[in-house]
């Protein structure tokens, strides 16, 4: 993720003016707050500006900002519960401005930590470690210095709770609040450094999101062994490339239209857990396919073009760039014409030994030698 704060335009703003600036730059990014969605605050003296509700991060002002005494807002605590409505009239009392929007629901939270600049946001790559089934241990793993919250009930009930569980720690050597199926706080003395710590931890669950199940360096070299010269590779793993990967059979579905066989093999691999084993078994099955139809035909090198990497997207194969470009527009335009036939039944495709004949057929054969 990148990080999009500008020291230039950042160095003659005041405190208030700097927490505009790096909400703005939050909620200019989809992948951390989306319509309305998240808050921040600023403390100022004995005043917390905290995002007022129906303020957007993206477009928020000055005004946008409500100004609440911040004393008031930690006494609060001593309740025991609060509604809702209760909260929202103490908080409007503790107001210095009284036609500032309401406070953030979050106000209370915010409060309590005790650093200058405090930054939420429902950031993507967080929340889905924390809604996956196994994501907690990853989450402990790449955070150790932040605070985990189990999921309650934001607002006073999730104040309450940060608060409760901040008693054991220090603070100062936590970097931020993981917030299980909801999102993150970060914060420090600068807004710089509470901004900086965001996209950085949103960074961490980012890669590893996207990490590969697998080593690519050494799959390059296996491939290019099995192939006889170094290959190059593609890699897709946008949404649909990896939403097909996480079909059941994905790599039986077969071929769109009879060229692209010459291209593309009838079938791409299938890689989930040991790369070498199933490229390996790719090669026996697609010889042991060109025995069962071959009269005097040249095996093609049986190693596969493509591959479908399980819940992660696609891989290409090609002796150059152009090659595996080329190889995946058919991949992924074959991709879509599978999940569209679903509404008519499901995809079906050619069988195999009109697959072998297109593939071994020697016009076919000669367009290939002819590029
Ligand atoms: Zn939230």
């Amino acid at each position: 993720m990148k990080n999009l704060y500008d020291s230039n335009f950042a160095k003659n703003l005041d405190d208030l003016e700097l927490r505009v600036y790096t909400s703005r730059l939050l909620g200019s990014c989809d992948k951390l707050v989306l319509h309305g969605g998240g808050n921040t605050s600023v403390k100022i003296g004995n005043i917390l500006y905290v995002k007022g509700s129906g303020w957007d991060l993206a477009t928020i002002q000055k005004e946008g900002f409500a100004p609440v005494n911040l004393q008031k807002l930690i006494d609060m605590l001593n309740y025991d519960s609060l509604s809702d409505s209760q909260m929202v009239k103490l908080q409007r009392e503790a107001m210095s401005d009284k036609s500032a929007p309401n406070p953030s629901v979050e106000a209370i939270l915010h409060a309590i930590i005790p650093y200058k600049y405090v930054d939420h946001t429902h950031a993507d790559a967080i929340v889905t470690l924390t809604n996956s089934k196994a994501g907690l241990d990853t989450i402990k793993r790449l955070y150790k210095n932040y605070l985990i919250v189990p999921y309650v009930m934001p607002g006073f009930i999730l104040a309450k709770e940060v608060y409760k569980l901040s008693k054991s720690i220090k603070w100062e050597d936590i970097k931020g609040i993981i917030l299980l199926k909801h999102g993150i706080f970060t914060f420090a003395n600068s807004a710089k450094e509470s901004y900086d710590n965001m996209i950085q931890a949103v960074t961490k669950a980012e890669l590893e999101i996207n990490k590969p199940p697998f080593d690519l360096d050494k799959l390059q070299d296996y491939m290019s062994q099995k192939r006889g010269f170094k290959v190059s590779m593609n890699i897709n793993t946008s949404y649909s490339a990896k939403a097909f990967s996480t079909l059941k059979e994905p790599h039986r579905f077969g071929i769109l239209t009879p060229e692209h066989i010459i291209r593309t093999k009838r079938y791409p691999v299938l890689l989930e857990k040991d790369f070498k084993n199933e490229i390996d078994e790719y090669i026996s099955e697609y010889i042991s396919y060109f025995n069962r139809h071959k009269s005097n035909e040249i095996m093609l090198n049986p190693a596969p073009n493509w591959a479908v990497v399980r819940d992660y997207g696609i891989i290409t194969f090609g002796k150059d760039n152009k090659e595996c470009n080329i190889i995946e527009d058919i991949a992924m335009h074959t991709i879509e014409a599978i999940f569209n036939a679903q509404k008519y039944g499901g995809f079906d495709s050619l069988n195999e030994s009109e697959c072998f004949k297109m593939e071994y057929w020697e016009l076919e054969q000669a367009k290939l030698k002819a590029k």
